[in-house]
């Protein structure tokens, strides 16, 4: 990107009031973005030049319904799969971690192994903060197991609710159920 050095651009640089640092230093960006099979989604990310504060979401164009997507991830080849995942998802594979949305949710196209990533990436930094031995221990198992998910070595189910509908686990292999709207339980 070329940013010109001119006196009357200063204005056209100056970004919204970030949230968290407060300065006027908040990109917002918007684009549509044709996904294969989902339809057309607005991507949405704002992010902060000077505190790095960053939030991003994704949203269909076309109205979807609450859903229950599960797929089993039995291979290598399941990796690519991509996953349209709004902030509103929850993410469980079971025997391995949950992924509940909450204020600092991000929304992002991805696919199975960038979600996998992201979870082992997360193991790995409670890991090297942790000072108990049967937690670190634990962790160390989880990221094996994830390893051998990723190899394709031990199967693994993915299941994303999303009241929004904004999610989609791109693949023939998905299970698609839909939900009530409103999924308060009594439990
Ligand atoms: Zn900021």
């Amino acid at each position: 990107m070329c940013v010109k050095e001119h006196a009357g651009m200063a204005d056209e640089l100056k970004g919204e009031e970030c949230p968290v640092c407060r300065k006027k230093t908040l990109i917002l960006n918007e684009r549509e973005e044709e996904i294969p099979y989902f339809g057309k989604t607005l991507l949405f990310s704002m992010t902060c030049a000077g505190c790095r504060f960053h939030k991003a979401d994704i949203e269909s164009v076309e109205k979807k319904e609450p859903c229950k997507l599960t797929i089993e991830v039995s291979g290598e080849q399941d990796m690519n799969t991509r996953v349209v995942k709004s902030s509103q998802a929850t993410v469980k594979i079971p025997h391995i971690a949950t992924i509940t949305p909450g204020p600092a949710s991000n929304g992002y196209v991805t696919n199975i192994e960038g979600i996998l990533m992201r979870i082992k990436h997360q193991t790995e930094t409670a890991k090297n903060d942790e000072e108990d031995n049967e937690t670190r221990k634990k962790a160390i198992k989880l990221i094996k197991k994830i390893n051998r998910v990723m190899r394709g070595d031990e199967k693994a189910k993915i299941i994303i609710e999303d009241p929004s509908g904004n999610s989609a686990i791109l693949s023939k292999k998905t299970e698609t159920k839909k939900i009530r709207a409103a999924q308060e339980s009594n439990a």
